[in-house]
């Protein structure tokens, strides 16, 4: 979103204005076609728009290249030490491939991979992260090893005349990360595939993604987005997607919720659930707030700068608010229907 410069993968727009692109990566065997193509699928429909794949030897070329041709979306190729994958995966359809100069050798193998990236006109990422800190740059401090060590590599395209390039920065530290692409972005003019490495768990995840990747959309930048989460890669793509939902750079719909007090009148949390699980996923045109509160005597007016507002109102009823002004009120179980109503009319207002 907020490179100068732009590159194309398989269709998808990555840098300048065009929105942020959320991918994730498969966890399947690459040589299973049947798996990996219905993961891709699943990311696919979870909201993924680019999906990068691991091609780890040359027996996972010819699956690989079977999971390109049907896959919805553009695929990315994942290489690590031997160029000839590299060159095989852009062949076999790859939309763009990410290496790591620092294991794939010689400037020789990096020169016959931009070669064929040029002809197929196929970008290539490269970066750094923790565990790829360049050994001349390991007496730095550890954000400027990261962003001089992707440096080099970025360098290193451009000396072959190689200018379609994505670059990462990657720490397992938040705050590395922040810093780390905040001082590489002021020296390349190329997009920024954010993430943070290795964030761990689910809920470890959510909280270095939300500080290491916010802190950098929050300051324009980040140009694609991959959170990494151990198991299923699903939850990548939904976490990215309510990122940036929440932080207004993609539409959707945003489910707030008053945090409780003695006032409160109904089950706020059990409410507010209720409310993400009826939305998840929901495709709207524009963009929605739903803010579930605890009663009337606060509610309303904290409500007011959401497009809806459920009220907990006595014996279990609750008030809905469009913009603060009251609409009705509805027992619990017609909250739903009333909510779908209500959305469907604002999408087509
Ligand atoms: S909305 Fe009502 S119940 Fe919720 S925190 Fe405010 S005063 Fe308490």
């Amino acid at each position: 979103m907020f490179s100068e410069k732009v590159v194309d993968v398989g269709g998808v727009k990555i840098g300048g204005k065009y929105p942020i692109v959320i991918q994730s990566m498969t966890n399947t065997d690459t040589a299973n076609i049947e798996q990996t193509l219905f993961q891709v699928e699943r990311l696919k429909n979870s909201g993924a728009q680019i999906v990068r794949v691991s091609v780890r030897s040359k027996d996972d070329i010819q699956p690989f290249g079977e999971i390109v041709k049907k896959s919805q979306v553009p695929l990315v190729a994942d290489i690590h030490f031997d160029y000839r994958l590299a060159i095989e995966s852009i062949k076999a359809g790859a939309s763009k491939v990410r290496i790591n100069p620092g294991n794939i050798g010689s400037d020789v193998k990096i020169r016959e991979i931009v070669k064929v990236a040029k002809e197929y006109n196929v970008p290539i990422r490269v970066g750094s992260n923790s565990g790829s800190i360049a050994k001349e740059f390991s007496d730095l401090p550890r954000h400027k090893a990261l962003a001089e060590s992707a440096l080099k590599e970025v360098r290193l395209l451009e000396k072959e005349g190689f200018y379609d390039i994505v670059v990462s920065v990657k720490s397992v530290d938040a705050k590395e990360t922040f810093v780390a692409n905040q001082y590489l972005s002021r020296l390349i003019p190329y997009p920024f595939h954010i993430g943070v490495t290795e964030a761990g768990v689910f809920e470890d995840a959510v909280i270095l993604s939300s500080a290491g990747l916010g802190s950098l959309l929050i300051n324009d930048i980040g140009d694609t987005i991959r959170i990494s989460i151990s198991g299923d890669p699903i939850r990548e793509v939904e976490l990215a997607k309510d990122l940036l939902i929440a932080l207004g750079l993609k539409i959707g719909v945003r489910v707030i919720a008053c945090p409780t007090c003695a006032r409160t009148e109904i089950d706020v949390e059990g409410l507010a659930y209720e409310v993400k699980k009826m939305l998840k996923g929901k495709e709207v045109k524009k963009n929605i707030t739903v803010a579930v509160m605890g009663c009337v005597v606060n509610g309303p007016g904290e409500a007011k700068h959401s497009d809806i507002a459920i009220v907990g109102t006595k014996n279990s009823s609750a008030a809905i608010f469009l913009k603060g002004e009251l609409f009705g009120t509805f027992k619990r179980s017609e909250i739903r229907e009333k909510l779908f109503e209500i959305i469907e009319e604002i999408q087509n207002s």
